[in-house]
Formats: C-alpha cells, structure tokens, sequence
C-alpha cells in the first residue's frame, strides 16, 4: 500500500470528525453563500496544516468550493454575496470571503471598495495574510 494513500486517508478520516460540528456551526447552509439543500464538504483554508485545525474548516456548498480550486478564473459577478461573509461571526468565514475580495479587488471596484468597509481584529488580519488566494 503507498504510504501517501493511507496518509490522505487517515487525514481524510480526522476531517470527516469535524462533519457533525460544523453542521451545527453551518445550520447546514453554506457558510460563504448561505444556500440551503446544498450538498456541503470541507475546505481548508491554507496554508493547509499537516494536521487537520477545525478552525481552519468551512463547510462549502459545490458552486462555492469548486472555482476556489483556480482562484486566477474567478467570476466576479457570482460573488457579490461577500458583502454578509465579511461580518460572519467564524473568523475562518471572514479570512476566506477577504481572501476571495483581495483576488477580485484587483480588477473589480465593488470588492476593492468593500474591504476597505470592513474592519477585522489583528487575529483575523494575521489569518487572512498568511496566504493570499
Ligand atoms: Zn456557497
């Protein structure tokens, strides 16, 4: 069996803990967009620790999951539902809605505008500068 296999795994098996709190913490909706009756999985705001961290989870419906995986394609207008992520109560929303405003503000004046709006304490500022979309 390839060691690298069983590692995902076995990491795969420690997020899957992680299902049942952040369907409470989601009330089952997803936590960037709010839709509800979405088939929700984990992502993992990076950078991606060798151990699974709950607090760097979000529970993602597909439609918001998906085009994270290339953050360079991006369509602007899908995304305007930002502007309530970036005053979520979960620090891991508000990091992950930043990130995704910083890559759009770059050509788009409604997300750059927007983040100037919000303001985070340092402990979010610092999560949302570890690593930029
Ligand atoms: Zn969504």
């Amino acid at each position: 069996m390839a060691k690298g296999l069983e590692k995902h795994r076995e990491r795969e098996r420690k997020l899957s803990l992680f299902g049942k709190d952040l369907t409470r913490r989601s009330r089952s909706c997803c936590e960037l967009c709010g839709a509800s009756g979405r088939t929700l999985e984990i992502y993992e705001l990076g950078p991606i620790p060798a151990e699974p961290e709950y607090d760097r989870c979000l529970f993602l419906c597909p439609e918001c999951r998906e085009p994270l995986k290339n953050s360079a394609a991006l369509q602007a207008e899908r995304w305007h539902f930002l502007k309530e992520a970036v005053w979520s109560e979960e620090r891991v929303v508000q990091a992950l809605a930043a990130r995704i405003l910083d890559r759009l503000g770059r050509t788009e004046s409604w997300a750059a505008e927007l983040l100037e709006e919000v303001y985070w304490d340092e402990e979010t500022e610092a999560l949302i500068r570890e690593e930029p979309l």
